[in-house]
């Protein structure tokens, strides 16, 4: 049968070795880091996790100048820890969810806040806030071989040089391999998959122009800049 027109070509994260890893799906799990969770007006303590989907479509590699996105006045940064899934599995337990695990990367969860906070007062879906062309940034991803536990570390993120987000991964409310545990409860998770992990205190706004830093102890850092509204 021919096709009615060309299908997406997949997105393609470069990895430190040279390969290319194809993005599958996008997976982001929310309020991880208890600091975080109460800038956003929650009690961590009481929050299980949960986590909301991406389209792998708006995955853009470190280096990419993202435009402003429509529709919203507080475009905001979310600094975050990426795991790259290399192998499938279902009710995968915490202490086998290494196994799964293809790599590590920074990244970045971009999110129209306000279009994010107006769904949540009202009960709605977050995809409008969430899912946006463009707003799931990723630096290279390194091999999980390569990398260092990835259980402590710090994670930063600059704004135009200056510092705007310091946490350290050990303050993960879920860590990895409990966030891999949990989401493979509900889906089976599939080579290409990418869990972006939960952003630690200091989220902020951007402006067209500026540039955005995020920095994981051992992992190589992720810059964008975003760009005017389209
Ligand atoms: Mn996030």
């Amino acid at each position: 049968m021919n096709l009615a027109f060309a299908p997406l070509a997949p997105t393609i994260v470069p990895v430190t070795t040279g390969e290319g890893f194809p993005v599958r799906r996008v997976f982001c799990i929310g309020r991880n880091y208890a600091a975080h969770a109460r800038e956003m007006g929650s009690d961590p303590d009481r929050e299980p996790p949960f986590f909301f989907t991406k389209w792998a479509e708006v995955v853009v590699p470190s280096g990419t100048e993202i435009s402003y996105p429509p529709e919203t006045s507080s475009y905001h940064y979310e600094a975050e820890l990426v795991v790259a899934i290399g192998k499938a599995g279902r009710n995968i337990a915490p202490e086998r969810a290494h196994d799964h695990i293809f790599g590590y990367a920074c990244g970045l969860d971009m999110t129209r806040r306000d279009l994010q906070n107006d769904a949540k007062g009202k009960g709605r879906p977050w995809d409008i806030g969430k899912n946006v062309e463009q707003s799931a940034p990723i630096g290279l991803i390194r091999p999980a071989a390569q990398c260092p536990a990835m259980d402590t570390g710090a994670i930063t993120l600059t704004r135009n040089g200056e510092a705007k987000q310091t946490g350290d991964l050990g303050e993960m409310i879920w860590p990895v391999a409990d966030v891999i545990a949990y989401i493979s409860r509900f889906y089976e998770l599939r080579p290409g998959d990418l869990i972006y992990t939960g952003t630690p205190e200091g989220v902020g706004p951007v402006t067209p122009g500026d540039t955005l830093r995020v920095h994981i102890d051992g992992l190589d850092d992720l810059t964008i800049t975003i760009g005017a509204p389209k």
